[in-house]
């Protein structure tokens, strides 16, 4: 039976997509990867295959396998980081395995850290591996190298990671499968009468604001991180959609390009990879604050930021590290941007708030008479 409030709408055309399937939709109970919803999916894949399209799998689930696997281990709610490190060596072959079964194509296993992302040369080699598999017919399936990701070099949730993907492969379509039937304007576990959202036009605080932490206990990132996915996309000018995996009628509806879900609209002016990876990819190693004028260069005027607008300056970063943008709005500090800065934090310590003219004679060297290039940055917010 259709339980769906969503009205289904036309799915835009699509080419090449990343479908991320969540732990909600691949270990329901939290006890070991089970088929039980996947037979949809698979079959949704292979319809997308014959008709020519690409797809590629974001999947989770090492950890609930692995886990599965170890019924001396311990039922406790919290793992340590070391043993959820341990389940998903033990629970990925096992994923993988789970998937082959679906398929009378080859599947391939892609694991990579946020570091892989952010390293521009790695990312250039998973983008070529992928474009071969892709190529040979293989369905790459894509999670996050658990053992090996330490706290800072984790993207730590799988909806971020198939944006991560969705831009490295330069997809058309972002599929996150949860078990809910996509955005509601209140938590439809919580309140019956809560309204389902067919179309976003465009992500901002007040679609951030409708997006409640998950219910489900056995998914990791709940709303919030698939909307922060499909902001990472849109962005990019990926059309994203959130829809509910549990349900075979939405795979069915979607190989005829309907959906039954919710929308995010690419954004019309996309901006670039670069720009993106600058954003998304790249941790920030510190923060510059600005003055009014220096802001007003940026906003509206677009210019690139010179070392008279900055009040001060806070991290250690070393020059082509990324840095956070602050501005004062409405009396309170907020970041506005982030860029690749041309100076160490050493030096533009000491040239902070000078003219470019007095760049040399202050640190003993010239490299640039901005600070951060506007090529090099995003400025978040606009006039
Ligand atoms: N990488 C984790 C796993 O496979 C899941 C992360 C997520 O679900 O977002 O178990």
């Amino acid at each position: 039976m259709r339980k769906n409030t969503h009205k289904t709408i036309k799915l835009p055309k699509w080419e090449k997509a990343v479908i991320k399937i969540g732990s909600a939709i691949i270990s329901p109970q939290g006890e070991g990867c089970v088929t039980k919803y996947l037979l949809s999916i698979a079959n949704f894949i292979i319809e997308s295959k014959n008709q020519g399209k690409e797809v590629i799998i974001v999947s989770s689930g090492s950890v609930a396998a692995g886990l599965n696997t170890q019924p001396k281990a311990e039922k406790k709610a919290q793992f340590s980081i070391e043993e959820k490190q341990a389940m998903a060596a033990i629970g990925q072959p096992l994923l993988m395995q789970l998937w082959n079964r679906l398929f009378d194509f080859q599947c391939a296993q892609v694991l990579l850290t946020h570091d892989d992302i952010a390293d521009r040369k790695r990312f250039i080699n998973v983008k070529n591996t992928i474009r071969v598999l892709l190529k040979f017919g293989v369905l790459p399936i894509v999670n996050e190298n658990d053992t090996v990701a330490t706290d800072e070099l984790k993207v730590g949730d799988n909806d971020n990671m198939a944006a991560y993907i969705a831009n490295l492969i330069e997809a058309d379509l972002l599929i996150i499968c949860t078990d809910i039937n996509g955005l509601y304007d209140s938590d439809p576990k919580i309140n019956k009468d809560a309204k389902s959202i067919e179309v976003v036009e465009k992500i901002d605080e007040n679609i951030y604001s409708l997006a409640s932490k998950t219910t489900n206990p056995n998914a990791t990132g709940g709303m919030i991180t698939k909307i922060e996915a499909a902001e990472k996309a849109t962005s990019l000018g990926i059309n994203t959609v959130i829809i509910n995996g549990t349900k075979s009628f939405i795979f069915n509806d979607l190989v005829e390009n309907k959906l039954t879900g919710t929308l995010f609209k690419k954004r019309q002016t996309p901006i670039s990879a670069k720009k993106h990876w600058i954003f998304n990819a790249l941790p920030s190693m510190g923060n510059i604050y600005i003055d009014k004028g220096a802001m007003n260069a940026l906003v509206v005027k677009k210019t690139s930021l010179l070392p008279s607008g900055i009040t001060d300056v806070e991290g250690e970063f070393k020059r082509g590290d990324a840095v956070n943008v602050s501005a004062k709005i409405k009396g309170k500090f907020v970041k506005i941007g982030k860029g690749l800065i041309q100076y160490n934090s050493t030096d533009l310590t000491k040239i902070k708030g000078k003219k470019s003219s007095e760049i040399e004679k202050t640190i003993g060297y010239f490299l640039s008479d901005v600070i951060i290039q506007r090529d090099d940055m995003v400025v978040t917010v606009s006039k």
